[in-house]
């Protein structure tokens, strides 16, 4: 072999004895094959085998069966953001003509999928109440093909009563898919509650550091693997193994940052429900948020994520008093380890459950810094924000 082969070709060593603990970045688009009929037969490889660097490398295999593990599911699959993977968890299984029922809390982008792209592509959506699971059937049709839900509902924190609406659903042979990003597998496990599909946005708490985007659906039955797998194909859908990497070693401390998160979120939400310039802390482990009851008979935990509603007299306010505060961050997104502030309008993303309250909901993210300090800041934004000149 001259100088020049050699260059182009690796020499194969031992991995025998090199057992690290870590998951290896596997980077790969072309997969080569061992001979002729290996490469023809490469088709009957199956989902769990390798073809070509976009249906997966040993490092996306390795998040993917974590998943499947968590959420108790059949197979996962891994997309570039958790938009991208609730989009993918719909697409497949609709078509022109058909009818999609989405909650009206629902994440907005995904709103804006239905309104813009699933309509013109000719399939019809309609919204369902979140508090009210016998709205989807009074809404559902012959023709509805899936059940889109979010529990709890993004920003406003309503927990749906998922088995009932499975039940509608499934007797109108629907598919029912959950996005769960803020509970994460550890604390909700929609599939033992009748959901088809579940999605997680991993960007936030799974990742958990604010410098990576990717998503996940993973699905209750291996019936829905090939329309899923060849829709992410066709559209040439994949993640880089090196995100999967910093997914994987988020997802390590997963357990212990969403415990501490949740705790320290919970013990702020009650202190700022009882706070006089606070009119509702929308926070499904509190007594008084929206489907608390459907929270605490399914749901395993709850998050480091919540919403406050302001009293009218100072709701107007809110904004400029964000510069009060220093710890926390303001910015979308959330789960990190950074705690984060963002104020979010609610009105203009309702269809059949109208929001007749202050329109600025402010969401609290509870990242890892001292709790002591951080509820300093929280204390230094409600001083501004009674004292801004209204
Ligand atoms: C952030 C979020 C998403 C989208 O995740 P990206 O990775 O940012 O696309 C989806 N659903 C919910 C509930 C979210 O909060």
């Amino acid at each position: 072999m001259t100088d020049l082969t050699q260059c182009v070709l690796n020499p194969v060593v031992s991995s025998e004895g090199f057992d690290p603990l870590g998951v290896a970045i596997h980077r790969g688009s072309t997969i080569v094959f061992k001979d002729a009929a290996a490469y023809a037969a490469r088709g009957e490889r199956g989902h769990q085998g390798y073809s070509y660097g976009l249906y997966g490398t040993p490092t996306t295999r390795t998040l993917e069966a974590k998943l499947t593990a968590l959420e108790e599911g059949a197979w996962t699959f891994l997309a570039p953001s958790g938009q991208a993977a609730n989009i993918l968890a719909i697409l497949p299984f609709i078509a022109a003509g058909d009818h999609l029922l989405m909650v009206d809390s629902v994440y907005p982008p995904m709103r804006d999928f239905a309104q813009t792209d699933l309509r013109r592509l000719g399939v019809e959506v309609d919204y369902f109440d979140p508090l009210d699971a016998e709205d989807v059937a009074a809404r559902i049709r012959p023709t509805t093909r899936m059940v889109w839900c979010e529990s709890p509902g993004s920003t406003t924190m309503e927990v749906i009563d998922l088995p009932r609406i499975a039940e509608i659903a499934h007797a109108h042979g629907a598919l029912v898919g959950l996005d769960n990003t803020w509970a994460t597998p550890l604390n909700y496990k929609p599939l033992r509650h009748g959901a088809d599909i579940v999605t997680e946005a991993l960007t936030k708490f799974v990742s958990g550091h604010s410098d990576v985007l990717m998503g996940s659906l993973t699905i209750a039955d291996e019936r829905l693997i090939a329309s899923i797998r060849a829709q992410m194909g066709r559209f040439g859908i994949g993640v880089s193994p090196d995100d999967a990497s910093l997914v994987l070693r988020g997802f390590e401390t997963l357990g212990v940052r969403l415990r501490h998160s949740e705790r320290v979120a919970l013990e702020f939400a009650r202190r700022l429900a009882a706070h006089p310039l606070v009119d509702q802390v929308l926070h499904p482990a509190l007594e008084t948020s929206p489907g608390h009851a459907i929270w605490k008979r399914d749901f395993l935990g709850s998050s480091g994520v919540f919403s406050i509603v302001f009293n009218k007299t100072v709701s107007d306010r809110v904004s400029a008093a964000l510069d009060a505060f220093r710890l926390f961050a303001i910015g979308a997104s959330w789960g990190g380890t950074r705690s984060l502030v963002a104020p979010m309008p609610v009105a203009r993303h309702r269809s059949v459950t109208p929001w007749t309250r202050p329109d600025v909901v402010l969401r609290l993210s509870i990242g890892l810094e001292d709790e002591a300090e951080l509820w300093a800041d929280i204390e230094r934004f409600l001083q501004a924000l009674e004292q801004l000149p209204g």
